[in-house]
C-alpha cells in the first residue's frame, strides 16, 4: 500500500495511507487537511490513483506545488517511491508500498556475489598452498612461510626437519622438533 509521510510546518510527522484520490489543502472537506499551514491554499493539490500509479496535480494554488524542489505548474506528475512533494510549509514524502515485494531480492542477490568471490579467493589461496607443497619437494627455500614446504602429510621445515601432519587436523599447530618453529596444518 502506498502512503505519504507528512511533515507539518512545525516538524510533526504523521503517515497517511493512500486510497483513491487525496485532496490536499486547508479547506475543511480536504481528505488531507493542512489546517495550520498558512501557506497552503484551500484546495492546494490532489494525488489521484490511476491504476497502480498515483498522479500529482496542482489545483490552482496560490503558492504552487513542488515535486522534489521544482514547481510542477500545470503538469501532472506520476509519483515515484521517495518523491518529496511540498505544499506550503508541509512536506509529503511518497512511499510506494507496491514495489516492496521485488526489492528484497536484489540486495540478496548482490550480497551472494561478494560472498562467492571471497570463497573463490580462499580456495585460490589454498590451491596455491597445495601446488607449492606438491611439486617442489625439498627446494623452495627462502619463499612462502619462512621457506617451509607444505606437503600432503608433511611440512618440510627450512632447517631440514620433516614434520608429519598425517594425524593432525587442518588449522592445528605443529612445532618443528629441531628449530621450534610453529606451523599451522593446511586445510585439505
Ligand atoms: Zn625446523
Amino acid at each position: 500500500m502506498a502512503k505519504l509521510i507528512v511533515t507539518s510546518p512545525e516538524g510533526r510527522k504523521s503517515e497517511r495511507e493512500l486510497e483513491g484520490t487525496l485532496i490536499v489543502g486547508r479547506a475543511q472537506d480536504c481528505s488531507l487537511r493542512l489546517a495550520s499551514d498558512t501557506k497552503a491554499s484551500r484546495n492546494h493539490c490532489k494525488i489521484e490513483k490511476r491504476g497502480s500509479e498515483y498522479a500529482l496535480s496542482d489545483m490552482g494554488s496560490a503558492n504552487g506545488t513542488r515535486l522534489n524542489g521544482e514547481k510542477i505548474g500545470q503538469r501532472i506528475e506520476v509519483l515515484k517511491d521517495g518523491d518529496v512533494v511540498v505544499v506550503g510549509g508541509t512536506k509529503l514524502e511518497f512511499v510506494d508500498g507496491s514495489g516492496g515485494a521485488a526489492a528484497p531480492a536484489a540486495p540478496g542477490a548482490a550480497a551472494a556475489s561478494p560472498g562467492g568471490g571471497l570463497l573463490g579467493k580462499v580456495k585460490g589461496a589454498l590451491g596455491g598452498l597445495f601446488s607449492r607443497g606438491g611439486g617442489s619437494g625439498g627446494e623452495g627455500g627462502g619463499e612462502g612461510a619462512g621457506g617451509a614446504v607444505f606437503g600432503d602429510k608433511t611440512i618440510t621445515c627450512p632447517c631440514g626437519a620433516v614434520l608429519s601432519t598425517a594425524a593432525k587436523s587442518p588449522g592445528q599447530k605443529v612445532g618443528c622438533p629441531r628449530c621450534k618453529k610453529i606451523y599451522a596444518v593446511p586445510g585439505k
